[in-house]
């Protein structure tokens, strides 16, 4: 294998979340946390890094809610971009720019990057038969076809599946098909659609896969089980009011399949924020230069997008524009040993969440927690027990120790502490928390969170273990030097515990950072001041009790909550 290319700079992108609803928990652990620890982590050692994120706005579902409570479309998703947005603010989330792919940039953006597959003649176009409302004058998506079941005969089958037998269908099998919203007779009529021929593309999409060896297990399998057959042509074009208008002559009511336009959202966004920044060709480096490394952080669900269809577009759009040298797709997250579903409402959301508790306790739980190989489940006694034992006992108590005693006993300032005065049981213990931080940013660089989290995790245990041994609550009383200098060697220890708890805890280590007296911000390049010694005679802040412990009772709560649902 090659040596990995050292890239100037990194585009990270996250899933952009459905305005259809809430986040969830199922969200933040696949896309979203890991991405945003992963930015973090880069700003913090000052790398050239932009977060690009925003809502996925069109689509049946949508327009099927918005038809249920009586609103435009429109007015929905501006309702859930706002809450969706400020749910993220809250948990943390340091998205560069969040954008909608309802708002005006997008239409053009995608509509110029179609007539760019379209004018060089790579796109397809085909006729097929499909439901016509004759009562309403549209084509109708499968969602709103109803009809009797041909396989067990039940009447209310959904034009993709029958929920009584679990068949999934095509709504020509159903019998009797009709319109939900008004119960009216369909017709089939033919309609004329665009059409990515991913087979074309398919030798330049093997190759790229291949090139990429060090893509996650789960990637390169799914990659690899697609390419065992030959990639079948996908519909870039629909019948829908609601989506961003196919700009071509005699197309009325057509419009771009979500699946099309909603990565080039990513573009969109960019776009926007360029905009922003009053340079609104900056977007460039961002997308066309081959010194920017792009990365798509996905759940497993968004895999082939991301790997393979968007990728093919990109290829395939006369402008350079670079692929995604990574990939890291997470599995999903499970709740209480059962799958998450949002129809019968068994999920934590994340607005009730931030409600009732703060965002640091649940990034760390995710965080240890990730699903990044297989499948793992969420509970609240695992909550408490992270938050009670973890970041309270493990971080927190240390942190607040060490703190209160310099307050206490040096005036707030970092005591003397030397080279000259250091036993092998102070060496031991910088040494064993500096292999940690090194551990920490191999994995961190692999995207493997999880690892990382057990090298912090351990780290924040050797710190423990070396307050212990070195005991300056009773050397205090027998050799105040050598108790200052032990605090003074601890010192050091929190500042490489802070910067490994940073990306995962950022309010936490944000108020850390400043009682440590750092002079950098964090998120500018803190990484290099934080990997230098805190000189003697620093002025320390004051500390406040940094993770509260939570009550079973809280717990419980949620957890009867939960079980209440699983009963109905
Ligand atoms: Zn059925």
């Amino acid at each position: 294998m090659s040596t990995p290319k050292k890239f100037q700079r990194t585009l990270v992108t996250s899933a952009l979340p459905y305005a259809n609803g809430e986040i969830h928990l199922g969200h933040l652990a696949g896309a979203y946390l890991p991405a945003d620890i992963f930015v973090r982590f880069l700003r913090m050692q000052g790398r050239d890094v932009l977060y690009i994120c925003g809502s996925d706005e069109y689509g049946v579902p949508i327009t099927l809610t918005a038809e249920k409570e009586g609103i435009s479309p429109k007015e929905l998703v501006d309702r859930n971009y706002a809450s969706i947005k400020k749910s993220f603010e809250g948990f943390g989330m340091s998205f560069d720019n969040f954008s909608q792919t309802s708002r005006e940039i997008h239409t053009e953006t995608s509509q110029s990057f179609f007539m760019d597959l379209h004018d060089q003649g790579l796109l397809k176009q085909k006729t097929t038969e499909q439901f016509f409302s004759p009562s309403q004058n549209r084509f109708l998506a499968d969602r709103y076809i109803e009809g009797t079941c041909p396989k067990c005969d039940t009447a209310g089958a959904r034009g993709d599946q029958c929920e009584k037998c679990g068949s999934s269908l095509d709504p020509t099998e159903l019998i009797d098909p009709h319109n939900v919203l008004d119960n009216s007779p369909l017709e089939l009529r033919e309609t004329t659609h665009w059409f990515l021929p991913l087979a074309e593309w398919q030798p330049r999409l093997e190759k790229y896969s291949a090139d990429h060896p060090e893509w996650k297990e789960n990637v390169r399998n799914y990659c690899g089980s697609w390419f065992k057959d030959t990639l079948a042509d996908r519909a870039a074009t629909r019948d829908l009011g609601w989506g961003v208008p196919v700009p071509l002559p005699d197309h009325e009511g057509k419009v771009f399949y979500v699946w099309f336009e909603a990565p080039i959202g990513y573009i969109s966004s960019t776009r926007e924020w360029a905009a922003d920044q009053g340079d609104p060709e900056a977007w460039r480096k961002w997308w066309q230069d081959p010194d920017t490394r792009l990365v798509h952080f996905i759940g497993k669900d968004n895999i082939f997008f991301h790997a393979l269809m968007f990728p093919a577009m990109l290829m395939a759009h006369t402008e350079d524009y670079i692929v995604a040298d990574n990939v890291p797709a997470n599995e999903f997250l499970n709740l209480e040993g059962q799958k998450l579903s949002t129809s019968r409402n068994f999920a934590v959301w994340l607005p009730e969440y931030l409600e009732k508790f703060s965002a640091d306790p649940l990034r760390y739980t995710l965080a240890r927690n990730l699903p990044e190989t297989r499948d793992m489940n969420f509970t609240w006694e695992g909550f408490l027990a992270r938050n009670n034992n973890e970041l309270g006992n493990n971080f927190g108590n240390l942190i607040n120790r060490v703190f209160t005693f310099i307050h206490k006993y040096f005036e707030g300032r970092v005591p003397e502490w030397s080279e000259a005065m250091m036993t092998d049981l102070d060496r031991q213990a910088l040494a064993d928390v500096q292999a940690d931080l090194e551990k920490y940013s191999a994995h961190m660089e692999k995207f493997e969170i999880k690892a990382a989290m057990e090298a912090c995790f351990h780290a924040g245990q050797a710190g423990n273990r070396y307050f212990d041994e070195s005991a300056p609550f009773k050397t205090r009383k027998t050799d105040l030097v050598r108790c200052g200098h032990s605090l003074g060697v601890i010192v050091q220890i929190l500042r490489m515990l802070c910067l490994m708890l940073a990306p995962v805890v950022p309010f936490g280590m944000e108020k850390v950072w400043s009682w440590l007296g750092a002079e950098t911000s964090l998120w500018q390049g803190g990484w290099d001041e934080g990997v230098k010694d805190i000189p003697a005679g620093r002025q320390l802040g004051k500390q406040e009790i940094l993770f509260p412990r939570f009550e079973e009772e809280q717990i419980q709560a949620e957890i009867d909550r939960l079980k209440g649902l699983l009963a109905e």
